[in-house]
């Protein structure tokens, strides 16, 4: 079996399984950071089941991304890590912005060295509403594995009276947008179901028409706060 090794930018399980059906090859997701080497503070082992940090070489912590505290494993949080055998540029307790939890249990594989799991976004991406931490890839992900609306969506963040509300824009696809609206309503109520379990707070979902969600070069301009703090 081959393998190819993909980092710079967070893949999720369902590009894995693209690339691993288009190429015949097992797909292995690897981290790094230019502060502290590059490529390879971490990387997958055969199992996927989150990503072996180099602890000979780096001192991982998970914090909360507001409040700085360190939390527990399995918590997801901001990963932090000190270097121990870096010269000349050495950190301390760097912040990486990633949002990550770490596995301290003993691999599959064999190997002990504590398993990241793999990022699930960035702490400056993180939006925080009616108190519980919210991130846009989680409701990329909803949509991914749901699979029946084009990958486009917006989120509408607002303040009405003293309660913040979210609203999930969601591209249909040329398919869908000619289907029964009772079909696109059925479709609007699975998703929101979906988004309020994964999430754990209520959204409204609105299913928009083909290509009127703004594309932009680069990162995509996913979220829309307009509540005044
Ligand atoms: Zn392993």
């Amino acid at each position: 079996m081959q393998a190819g090794i993909f980092g710079a930018e967070p893949w999720s399980d369902n590009m894995r399984n693209e690339i691993e059906k288009g190429l015949g090859i097992t797909a292995i997701d690897i981290y790094g950071l230019s502060e502290i080497i590059g490529p390879g503070v971490s990387s997958e082992c055969a199992c996927k089941a989150g990503l072996h940090i180099f602890e000979d070489h780096f001192i991982p912590e998970i914090i909360d991304p507001v409040t700085e505290k360190v939390l527990p494993p399995g918590e997801k949080g901001e990963l932090v890590f000190t270097t121990i055998t870096k010269e000349g540029i050495p950190m301390i307790r760097y912040r990486t912005r990633d949002i990550s939890s770490l596995n301290y249990e003993k691999c599959a594989c064999g190997r002990t060295a504590v398993r990241m799991s793999r990022l699930s976004g960035r702490s400056d991406d993180m939006l925080i509403i009616r108190g519980v931490n919210v991130f846009p890839s989680q409701i990329e992900s909803v949509l991914l594995e749901f699979g029946e609306t084009a990958p486009h969506y917006q989120l509408i963040v607002d303040r009405v009276g003293n309660l913040d509300s979210l609203e999930v824009w969601v591209e249909m696809t040329q398919t869908m947008f000619s289907d029964e609206v009772k079909k696109i309503e059925e479709i609007e109520q699975k998703i929101k179901a979906e988004i309020d379990f994964t999430l754990g707070l209520g959204a409204k979902v609105k299913l928009v028409e083909p290509k009127t969600i703004e594309r932009s070069e680069g990162k995509a301009k996913r979220v829309l706060d307009k509540r005044s703090l």
